[in-house]
């Protein structure tokens, strides 16, 4: 052991350099910080690592919302981040690193295909073709797997190589969906893995609601206590549950995390291995009820990796020997075979996305509850429907942009659904009890435009609303008639049922919610200047 583990520190040592920790420390037990490591392939079967076995370890290589982010995205200052290049690459590093002293297990906690065009317009094809090559042995079915309907999820999944899961996914009279796997076994050198996938139950709210009117989701821990239960008995040794549900951290996920897969994890009565968790694109870097729980953000940013060991006191019962959420390196790069999956997808569609919009006079990030971004797109969507109010949830806009030209691409990533627009003819009085439900909680979550809202939020909910003033300077009143834009998952969610009750005449636009933003970007002035002006007026401010 004393000559392991000198060789252990040195591994550790490199592999931090290869892969850059997210913490700058290793927070493993006292067999071995970094004992996962190995400096690279080149020595494989000299060094058989600490536990003398060549295949005496599992390492579970883990990623979580990818959102089809084939290619790095852009940050607000224009640097590169994420993307599949850099992960496949971190993994590819990870699996290198374990050749000779473990053997590896590749998983996915969901959230895969929605969220860029090159996914996006091919269904998430790209993406059930780099994790193909990769070798992911299954993944979670995420909440935005559902965004194209079932029969997509169900074809992508009659693509895919690897298991898309959902063990808690039922029918609305609680029959199990078939066609949505619960569980798999997979052997990876002694080790009998069984795996589960579950969904948090917010996926409700979370993907347009015709997606899901016939599903519903089950609580988890009781279906994940079973199937453990289950395959433990058909001899699995390891049990691993990918979790499309998430928590917030503080100190790069190590210290009290907080949310659902948390309480998810505490009412588990059966002993599972690890838990892959997603959703909430954080790092999550925890134990919970001695059970290692993960997340490694989302968009390719970083990849998580846990080394098991079997425990010497029990058969078949494993022991966590490290745990550690990396940042992938954006220059770092993968096999050939990889990079050509990637660049065969990007020339599909090259032209469209290439094509530059607009030029943007300053950067445009999504922080705070108000933000330029959000008023632009409201704006776009207003003009689109030539309406007198129109509002977008925030939720919608998924990433800020950097300041200069913009082209197609980075606005399909900023609404990446697809959303249709819908416009409806509302009475005052309706309108008014819709724009009391945007300020009834302690944040805002949605972009009005149209409308300055002046509202006292120590005021009782639903009666908070001082003035709403309107673009022509009057007042909204209840009696009058107005024409408002919403898109079409706020119009079918529960947000926008006070609207669709009250509206006289309802119709889906043509464009949608990226139409319209495309279309309007072109037709501003150039450089386009975003609406700096606050639309919610908290009175003594907020
Ligand atoms: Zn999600």
């Amino acid at each position: 052991m004393i000559r392991a583990a000198g060789f252990l520190l040195i591994a550790g040592v490199l592999a931090f350099a290869l892969l850059r920790d997210v913490h700058g420390d290793t927070r493993a037990d006292s067999r071995g910080a970094g004992s996962y490591a190995r400096p690279d392939a080149g020595d494989v079967g000299e060094n058989q690592g600490a536990g003398g076995d060549g295949a005496a370890r599992l390492r579970i290589i883990a990623t979580n919302d990818l959102h089809g982010a084939i290619d790095p995205a852009r940050t607000t200052r224009g640097n590169p981040v994420g993307g599949a290049a850099a992960m496949a690459a971190s993994i590819q590093r990870a699996e290198r690193e374990c050749q000779g002293s473990c053997v590896t297990l590749l998983v996915d906690a969901g959230d895969m295909f929605q969220g860029t065009a090159v996914s996006n317009l091919a269904h998430g094809r790209p993406v059930v073709e780099l994790y193909d090559a990769l070798g992911y042995a299954a993944a979670a079915v995420g909440n935005h797997e559902f965004d194209w309907g079932l029969d997509t999820l169900r074809a992508r999944m009659a693509d895919a190589r690897f298991a898309m899961l959902g063990a808690n996914v039922q029918y609305r009279n609680g029959r199990d969906v078939r066609w949505i796997p619960d569980d798999t076994i997979v052997q990876r050198g002694p080790f009998r893995i069984g795996i589960v996938g579950v969904i948090g139950p917010e996926t409700y709210g979370s993907t347009l609601a015709a997606n899901v009117a016939t599903l519903r989701f089950a609580k988890p821990a009781p279906i994940v206590d079973s199937l453990t239960r289950k395959l433990r008995a058909e001899g699995a040794g390891v049990v691993v549950v990918l979790a499309h549900s998430g928590a917030f951290c503080k100190r790069d996920g190590r210290e009290a995390c907080d949310g659902d897969v948390v309480s998810f994890a505490q009412s588990l009565r059966e002993r599972v291995d690890v838990i892959v968790s997603g959703h909430t694109h954080t790092v999550v870097d925890y134990t919970v009820n001695g059970i290692p729980v993960v997340q490694a953000q989302s968009s390719g940013r970083a990849v998580a990796v846990v080394d098991l060991a079997p425990a010497a006191d029990a058969k078949g019962i494993t022991e966590l020997v490290a745990e550690h959420v990396y940042h992938v390196r954006t220059d770092a790069r993968p096999s050939s075979d990889i990079e050509a999956i990637i660049r065969r997808a990007d020339d599909r569609v090259a032209k469209l996305v290439n094509r530059p919009i607009a030029r943007l006079a300053t950067s445009l990030s999504r922080s705070g509850d108000e933000y330029p971004l959000g008023n632009l797109i409201a704006d776009a969507q207003r003009w689109a429907g030539q309406a007198d109010v129109a509002m977008v949830n925030d939720g919608g806009i998924r990433t800020g942009l950097p300041a200069g030209t913009v082209t197609y691409g980075e606005l399909f990533e900023v609404q990446p659904f697809g959303n249709p627009l819908r416009r409806m003819n509302v009475s005052g009085a309706s309108l008014r009890a819709y724009l009391e439900q945007l300020v009834r909680g302690t944040e805002l979550r949605t972009h009005v435009s149209g409308v300055v809202i002046r509202y006292d939020p120590t005021r009782r909910a639903g009666s908070r609303i001082l003035t709403a003033t309107l673009s022509d300077g009057a007042p909204l009143r209840d009696d009058a008639s107005y024409r408002v834009v919403l898109n079409e998952y706020m119009a079918t969610g529960s947000e926008g049922r006070i609207l669709v009750r009250g509206a006289t005449h309802s119709e889906q636009l043509g464009p949608t919610d990226l139409d319209a933003l495309v279309a309007y970007l072109g037709s501003r002035p150039q450089p386009v200047q975003a609406p700096e002006e606050r639309r919610f007026d908290a009175v003594g401010g907020r």
